[in-house]
This record gives C-alpha cells, structure tokens and sequence, in this order.
C-alpha cells in the first residue's frame, strides 16, 4: 500500500461501508415488495395483472442481480483493503491510477487493462 495515505483508505473503507449498507437496505427493500411474492396480487384474477407481476418480476430480478454484483465487489473492495491488496490491478498486478480509484472505488481492473477488457472495471 506503498501509494495510499491511511488517510485515503480510512475514506474509502467508509464510502464503502456505506455503500454496503444502502446495497442491503434495497435487497431488502426489493425482497419485501416483489409483487410476484405478495399473496394480494398473486391471486387477483384481473386482467393483465399476471403480465404486469412477470414484467415487473423480472425488473426487480434484474435490479437484484445488479446490487449482489455490486455487495460482492465491495466486500471483495473491502477484504483487499484488509490484506492490503487494495489498488493492485487483477489484471497485471500493477498499482491502480490514484484517479481510476477516486472515480471508481472498486475499480478491480488498471485503465490499460480494463481497456483491453471492455467487460472489465
Ligand atoms: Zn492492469
């Protein structure tokens, strides 16, 4: 950690924590009011109720899909942090650019090598 003042760190791990915490907050919140779980709803016979409860199903799946992508990158953000790997490049090893990381947090990727894999952050 040669290039990150505990300072930065000390910043990071708290904007991560709290990014931890909204991230759970609406898993749960999209938990508790998935329609398609409501026994309300699920048994109302009106029409196209089934294929607004699918549809916004599957928003919900999708959104749901995203904030477990991004709670596994924070803990994985957060554990680096903790083994002191925090800002080296998955890729090639080298040190992350100090502004990759300020814009992108949990940036796991340097530019170069996120460049050469779009998918990649
Ligand atoms: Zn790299």
């Amino acid at each position: 950690m040669l290039n990150f003042p505990g300072k930065t760190l000390e910043f990071v791990k708290k904007h991560l924590l709290h990014q931890q915490r909204e991230v759970n907050k609406n898993l749960r919140g999209i938990e508790e009011d998935d329609p398609a779980k409501s026994p309300a709803l699920a048994e109302s016979s009106e029409p196209g109720t089934d294929s607004y409860i699918a549809e916004s199903h599957a928003k919900r799946v999708i959104l749901q899909d995203q904030l477990m992508k991004m709670k596994n990158t924070i803990r994985l953000t957060l554990s680096k942090i903790k083994i002191g790997t925090y800002g080296k490049c998955d890729g090639c090893g080298k040190w992350i650019e100090g502004e990759r990381l300020q814009a992108l947090p949990t940036a796991q990727y340097c530019l170069s090598c996120s460049r050469k894999t779009p998918r990649v952050r």
